[in-house]
């Protein structure tokens, strides 16, 4: 193994630390601490799993967390209802649906009801296009890590080649968008891509967001590549990424683990994504460069 092991849960646990810092800051000015609330709709475990740690690191980084669970059987009028209620309160700087939701409540219909300016999950189509358009808003959490991780590892991806495999609108479109406002030259491949592994031969990053078991050969990497691994695959070997990792650490410069690459980034992203929030909300003034 020769690749460098890009260690997510240290960078996370130093972006929770700084935003912690701003977090208390912010509460000295501001005379309120930002608040992020998350609602979770039924009784899926793995969301369950997901809201209680959100909650738990809203509470280390110095902000408030406002949860809301509801039953699996709560009307999309009900939750809408809800998500209005939350808009309108001046104590909830954050606002985040856990998906996914039941299948009788449209999932469209609930994020496009949540204010852009407290979307933290970056999901409305407004912070979409304000990302797709070079405006400020909010950038989906994981590839937000992601690209802080690239950033961390490489200092600048300008004119570098970029392959980003998976084009949901959750990592793959948002993450092929944040890597060509950093100008890198990106490849967005997806099911129906002609001949990946060429594509991949020429990246000199990649990004893996599949959702298949090691679906990514190592024999496919330029040497040298770095590969930032999305997937988060349950198998009965336990938590396993998209790409190869043994494979893929004989080839590449540069390679996140599953666990502990890109996970940790998105719930420090998240709260990353509260503080400025919380400081646009409240009129104060933030680097947003420092954190
Ligand atoms: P998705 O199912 O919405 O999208 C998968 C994408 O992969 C699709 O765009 C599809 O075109 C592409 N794809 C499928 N088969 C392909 C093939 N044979 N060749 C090339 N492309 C193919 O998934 P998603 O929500 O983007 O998530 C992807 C993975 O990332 C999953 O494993 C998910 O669990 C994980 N994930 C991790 C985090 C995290 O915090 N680390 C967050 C979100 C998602």
């Amino acid at each position: 193994m020769s690749a460098r092991i890009i260690d997510g849960k240290a960078a996370a646990a130093r972006l929770r630390e700084r935003v912690g810092e701003f977090a208390a800051a912010f509460e000295g000015t501001a005379g309120r601490k930002a608040g992020l609330a998350v609602v979770l709709v039924g009784d899926d475990p793995a969301s369950a799993v997901y809201v209680r740690s959100k909650g738990k690191a809203t509470l280390a980084a110095n902000m408030t967390s406002f949860e809301h669970r509801l039953p699996a059987d709560t009307t999309e009028d009900a939750l809408i209802a809800l998500v209005d209620t939350l808009n309108a309160d001046p104590a909830v700087d954050g606002i985040l649906v856990q998906l996914p939701l039941p299948r009788h409540i449209r999932e469209a219909a609930v994020l496009t009801r949540i204010d852009p300016d407290k979307d933290v999950d970056g999901f409305h189509p407004v912070n979409a296009g304000r990302l797709a358009t070079g405006l400020n808003g909010f950038v989906p959490c994981t590839p937000l890590g992601c690209l802080m991780l690239l950033k961390d590892e490489l200092g600048d991806v300008s004119g570098k080649d970029a392959v980003v495999i998976g084009r949901s609108n959750i990592v793959g479109k948002p993450m092929a968008a944040l890597l060509t406002a950093a100008s890198a030259t990106v490849t967005l491949a997806h099911s129906r891509t002609r001949d990946l592994p060429g594509h991949v031969a020429r990246a000199d990053i990649v990004v893996a967001a599949v959702g298949i078991p090691h679906f990514v050969k190592g024999e496919w990497l330029k040497p040298g590549a770095t590969v930032i691994d999305v997937g988060i695959n349950r198998t009965d070997d336990g938590l396993v990424g998209d790409v190869d990792f043994n494979g893929a650490a004989s080839v590449a410069g540069a390679i996140t683990p599953v666990p502990g690459g890109v996970g940790p980034m998105t719930i420090a992203c998240l709260l990353r994504n509260t503080l400025v929030a919380a400081h646009r909300n409240a009129g104060v003034a933030l680097d947003k460069d420092a954190i």
